[in-house]
């Protein structure tokens, strides 16, 4: 990240409004005027670039240290999605909080984009936790873009937006007013499908710089779906729409001076729910058939377990404990042995594994694994 000369965060207030196809267009313009772009797509619960960019099916290699290449998609651009990470796109991604944080942040800090000029990345939609994270991890040098539809009712959440951005000391660069207006594919003409100058209204109240409209062209939707960006063969009222977008970004990047300077990035997210089966208050290696299982809550950042109690656990049955340790909200289990299709199991319900640890008691378990000393033997169970 050291290497990345500005970093622009895309955002908006709710799904579907075209964060990512103002994201990848963005980059694609900015790539044309001569710039070294990367294009990020953190979006966990819709990761759209590789449909958007006809990378569907790329798969993304790893370097000699272990670190993400991107994947490069026109002349200067390179792209990283989470979606080149997932099998297939119609998997379902569910994974619990600390996994989200985990994917983001290896996302932000393990992808080997050398040395760029703009990361561009198409930030997940709302202000939950999963923007936040992505909006502390991103560290210095960071401005947001904000994405919104022109209608009333998008404009709440457009404020909502800005003051999560101020909140973080992250500069707003500007609000861009996608589907503003309908191109009509017969005349060229443009019609106001919906109520026009939301977006810039609120820029002027919030004071937030406007960095135009892009118009509800049928040819935009047609190129994401084909796999090529419009930008790339960017002709037409639109294309010029888009155009002045980003030089406007450029502007207010280079007026407003100041990106954010401090760095946000915070420890790891602190509380985390560790499950460990135990027998006469040990390490059972045994975890199918242990009596009972100790919940260790655990302070990640001070490294310091701060509750235990104990459950017991429902008659075994494949798949029954992954299931109920989920909802006991473990986000990892420490065990003894456990067979390969019992890990794959605990993995889909969004529980790490950490097996072939020694028979000690729960706290020193815990404790072990948050200093990074968890002797970590032979795996004694393998069926
Ligand atoms: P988000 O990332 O906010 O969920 P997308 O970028 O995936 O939204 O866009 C949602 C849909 O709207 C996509 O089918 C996209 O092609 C279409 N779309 C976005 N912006 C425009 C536009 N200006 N004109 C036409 N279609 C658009």
């Amino acid at each position: 990240m050291a290497q990345i000369g500005r970093k622009i965060l895309v955002l908006s207030g709710k799904g579907g409004v075209g964060k990512s196809t103002v994201a990848a267009n963005l980059a694609v313009a900015l790539a044309r005027s001569g710039r070294k772009v990367g294009l990020l797509d953190v979006d966990l619960h819709g990761p759209s670039l590789p449909t958007l960019l006809g990378l569907v099916g790329h798969r993304p290699e790893t370097d000699a240290a272990g670190d993400l290449a991107p994947v490069t998609a026109a002349g200067n651009l390179a792209v990283m999605s989470v979606g080149l990470l997932l099998g297939s796109a119609s998997d379902p991604v569910i994974w619990r909080g600390p996994m989200k944080y985990n994917v983001i942040r290896q996302l932000l800090t393990d992808v080997a984009w050398g040395p760029l000029d703009d990361l561009v990345i198409d930030a997940p939609p709302g202000t939950g936790d999963e923007p936040l994270s992505v909006a502390q991890l991103v560290g210095p040098n960071a401005w947001a873009v904000l994405v919104t539809t022109p209608q009333r009712v998008a404009v709440a959440d457009v404020r909502r937006s800005v003051s999560f951005c101020r909140t973080l000391d992250l500069p707003v660069a500007g609000i861009v007013e996608n589907m503003s207006g309908l191109v009509c594919p017969h005349c060229g003409g443009t019609t106001d499908l919906f109520s026009t100058g939301g977006g810039e209204r609120l820029a002027e109240e919030v004071g937030v710089p406007f960095l135009g409209r892009i118009p509800l062209d049928g040819r935009i939707a047609a190129s994401g779906d084909a796999g090529r960006p419009f930008m790339l063969d960017a002709c037409g009222p639109s294309a010029e729409a888009f155009a002045r977008v980003a030089d406007a970004l450029t502007r207010s990047m280079e007026g407003r001076g100041a990106p954010r300077t401090q760095d946000t990035r915070p420890e790891e997210p602190t509380p985390m729910k560790i499950a460990i089966p135990v027998a006469a208050g040990r390490l059972s290696m045994h975890f199918g058939h242990c009596e009972q299982f100790a919940l260790v809550d655990v302070d990640r950042a001070n490294r310091s377990v701060t509750a235990v109690s104990y459950v017991t656990p429902p008659p075994h049955e494949p798949g029954v404990l992954p299931r109920w340790l989920a909802e006991q909200g473990a986000a990892l289990i420490i065990a003894g042995g456990m067979g390969q299709r019992a890990q794959g199991l605990f993995a889909a319900s969004g529980i790490d594994v950490v097996a072939g640890a020694p028979a000690e008691t729960p706290e020193a378990l815990a404790t072990a694994y948050l200093e990074g000393t968890l002797a970590s033997g032979e795996n004694v169970c393998d069926h």
